[in-house]
């Protein structure tokens, strides 16, 4: 069986008047439906790109994507993509704000709206439709932003370093909580951060990338007894094992 999303031999470079720039070479991932991916790598190494060739934004220049066996463009898969700013606008509601996907769509309907105030309701935050994002706390504000991709019914999950804008206590709590929302949707997700904790604790495979131009380094499955949230995650004796474990691939030959 293929998988659901597949990078065979990718690679790609930025050109500009300066010369060419090489992000990516020779990558090849391969990710199930349902499964979580964490890709973790020195910062500039390229993830933010990989993110970029994954949605279709970026051709790879070799290799090629598939997602359920075809390429982003001609795929029917819907992608959702979480930033590390929230991109919440201050002159809308928190109301408003989640429904901007619907509306820039043209499919705010009915249907649409009394889903989006079951996920309002669901993650804590009917109280606040009326606010403005300034109003809410850094946590809650990224939960907001997930509601406003969750709206579209995303079948993949793109997250590109969206808890690293928070502060630590914060962020330990974000990610437990938006890593525990995508997978009772039983989405597929595919999480980068330079945060090699962050990244054992929400995923169920680390894919260890070396810097620039990125190249697959490790791709190393993890498993804990009993299905932990990433906080429990964290407070595990194999979490320190993997920790080191990863550690050492990312510190070999940068
Ligand atoms: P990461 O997300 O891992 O920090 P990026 O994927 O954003 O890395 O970038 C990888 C490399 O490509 C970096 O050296 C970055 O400066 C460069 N880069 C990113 N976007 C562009 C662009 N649009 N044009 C030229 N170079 C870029
Ligand atoms: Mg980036």
């Amino acid at each position: 069986m293929s998988s659901f999303l597949a990078l065979n031999h990718v690679s790609f470079s930025y050109h500009s008047p300066q010369g060419e720039l090489p992000a990516m070479t020779d990558v090849c991932l391969s990710i199930e439906k349902g499964e979580f991916i964490s890709v973790v790598g020195p910062s500039g190494c390229g993830k933010s790109t990989l993110l970029s060739l994954i949605c279709g934004l970026l051709p790879p220049e070799e290799g090629e994507i598939l997602i359920e066996g075809l390429p982003p463009g001609a795929s029917d898969v819907r992608i959702g993509y979480m930033l590390q700013r929230d991109h919440l606008f201050e002159w809308r509601n928190i109301f408003s704000n989640v429904c901007l996907g619907l509306e820039i769509q043209k499919t705010k309907d009915e249907e649409s709206t009394a889903y989006t105030e079951q996920l309002l309701k669901t993650y804590g935050l009917e109280d606040f439709r009326q606010v403005r994002p300034s109003e809410l706390s850094g946590g809650m504000r990224q939960r907001a932003a997930l509601i406003r991709t969750m709206t579209l019914h995303p079948d993949l999950l793109l997250l590109d370093e969206p808890f690293s804008a928070l502060d630590y206590q914060t962020r330990l709590e974000v990610c437990d909580d938006i890593a525990t929302i995508i997978r009772e949707a039983e989405k597929t997700a595919v999480l980068v951060t330079h945060d090699l904790s962050e990244a054992i604790s929400f995923g169920d495979r680390v894919i260890v990338l070396s810097s620039r131009p990125a190249r697959v380094k490790a791709d190393i499955p993890i498993s804990f007894d009993g299905m932990l949230s990433p906080l429990e995650r964290r407070n595990s004796n194999a979490f320190y094992q993997y920790f080191n474990m990863i550690w050492e691939e990312l510190k070999k030959d940068a």
